[in-house]
């Protein structure tokens, strides 16, 4: 596999096609899609960072699944898998090793009747929408597939297609394969150049560059680089933690799929040969956040980022994940989740996930009243009343395993292309309401 080209700051091209504003997982795929769709496009991708997936991806749990309620979603998992499943073929030889895909599966996991009942009218969804390879478990099945679950579970929803990847390794393969992009790192102050209603390149603390076209794909730091000219994107920004720990219970297999305890919905996987990762999307409010002017109103997302985002760790997390799956799972004191050893060498991480907002995630009631909901979709569009200024973000928890399509469907927008699949105008701006597009876990 050839090495990514890099290049100085001082070495920053005078002119591009097409500029990409971030290296995470969505401004990698856009570069690796854009080449695809058009060879030889002079594409320049700006990092603030030193290196690629500087941001969310490194807190990240790095799955992926298929199960996913709403159509768009659903067609934006199959697209990303089947170029995961055929990664030598997409992303150039070695990606496959690179990738290190492992198809364990995802287990959604009931302990009550009721949870087993909505478990049970999920899964029959799923089918209508073709997805058949999703299976409801009874009690019988899951204690014959994984007796070392306990007979806490009583029904389970399982996705066989699902696992999980190296990201690090995904987002350089992407990189890899944009032979025609330069790629620069370090660069710090990118500022929108807009004139007359189009963009016109990017100005930055090591120069400028000019170009018709630009991508916004920075994660969270989108909302910096959009206001530099003025705009608000319509977005808000959610902490999102995760643990690794180098220890795994001996009943907890190396083959085990990924968990997913019912509500609050804390999950766990199998990491590495001895350890594990663990993640809960809790209902994140800060009081210190709240007070402060870059908080929404409800208190519980942000509407810029701080940085360090550290700063925002909360340190009773992995106790708490920990305290919630050993409940769940029935684990008493010392075993199980509930063993004290979990928390004795782990690696706490954070980063932000990044929401639709209300303003382009709505659904309209019978008095014509707008209620906001939270969207699982992404915005890769172009940008209303800019020529030439094109976004990719809210990726919210699934930015990795969405990113081959997402690349696409950026890709296609900046060239001005067909999308792959019509329904991926569903991630336009101006759709604010698609059915099952919420709730996800
Ligand atoms: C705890 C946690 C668990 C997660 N688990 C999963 C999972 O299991 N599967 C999954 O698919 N997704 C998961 N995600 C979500 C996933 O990490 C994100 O959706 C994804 O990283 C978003 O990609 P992105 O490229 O939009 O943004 P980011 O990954 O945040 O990348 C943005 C990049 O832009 C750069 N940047 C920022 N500002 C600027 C600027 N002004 N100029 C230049 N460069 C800039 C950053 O340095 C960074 O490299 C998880 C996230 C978290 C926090």
């Amino acid at each position: 596999m050839t090495q990514i080209e890099t290049f100085q700051k001082h070495e920053m091209p005078p002119t591009a096609d097409v500029i990409v504003i971030g290296g995470g997982p969505a401004g990698t795929a856009a570069l690796w899609a854009i080449e695809r769709l058009a060879p030889g496009t002079r594409t320049v991708l700006i990092e603030k960072s030193d290196h690629l997936g500087a941001g969310s991806s490194v807190a990240s749990l790095e799955n992926f699944r298929t199960c996913w309620p709403s159509l768009c979603m659903a067609r934006q998992m199959q697209r990303s898998v089947e170029v995961f499943h055929h990664a030598d073929e997409y992303l150039g030889e070695g990606a496959a090793q690179a990738i290190a895909l492992k198809q364990q599966g995802y287990l959604f996991c009931a302990f009550t009747e009721s949870q087993a009942s909505a478990l049970k009218a999920d899964v029959a969804h799923l089918h209508r929408m073709g997805l058949s390879h999703i299976e409801y478990l009874d009690a019988d099945e899951v204690a014959y597939r994984y007796g070392w679950l306990g007979r806490r579970v009583i029904a389970a929803k399982y996705d066989p297609v699902a696992g999980w990847l190296d990201s690090n390794g995904l987002v350089h393969c992407y990189a890899r394969c944009a032979q025609s992009a330069r790629i620069l790192f370090g660069i710090h102050d990118v500022r929108l150049c807009v004139e007359k209603g189009r963009v016109t390149g990017v100005q930055t603390a090591d120069g400028v560059i000019s170009a018709p076209r630009v991508l916004i794909a920075a994660g969270a730091g989108s909302v910096g680089v959009a206001q530099t000219a003025g705009l608000r994107l319509p977005v808000v920004l959610r902490p999102r933690q995760s643990f690794t720990t180098g220890w795994r219970h001996e009943a907890f297999p190396e083959h085990a799929p990924m968990l997913i305890g019912a509500a609050p919905f804390p999950h766990v996987r199998p990491e590495a040969r001895t350890g594990a990762i663990f993640g809960w999307e809790y209902t994140w409010r800060s009081k210190r956040a709240a007070s402060s002017a870059v908080s929404n109103q409800a208190g519980d997302a942000l509407l810029e980022p701080l940085y360090p985002v550290e700063q925002l760790k909360d340190a009773r997390f992995p106790s708490i994940t920990l305290s919630l799956l050993a409940r769940q799972f029935g684990h008493h004191d010392g075993e199980g989740f509930a063993s004290p050893r979990y928390l004795s060498s782990l690696r706490h991480n954070i980063g932000y996930y990044v929401y639709r907002d209300g303003s382009v995630a709505y659904r309209t009631d019978a008095e014509g009243r707008q209620r906001p909901y939270d969207s699982e979709r992404a915005i890769i569009d172009g940008w209303p009343g800019v020529e030439g200024l094109f976004v990719s973000v809210a990726h919210v928890g699934h930015g990795i395993m969405s990113s081959p399509a997402a690349g696409e469907i950026a890709a296609s927008k900046v060239l001005g292309q067909p999308l792959l699949d019509p329904i991926f105008s569903q991630f336009g701006l101006d759709v604010p309401w698609v059915e099952h597009d919420e709730n996800a876990l």
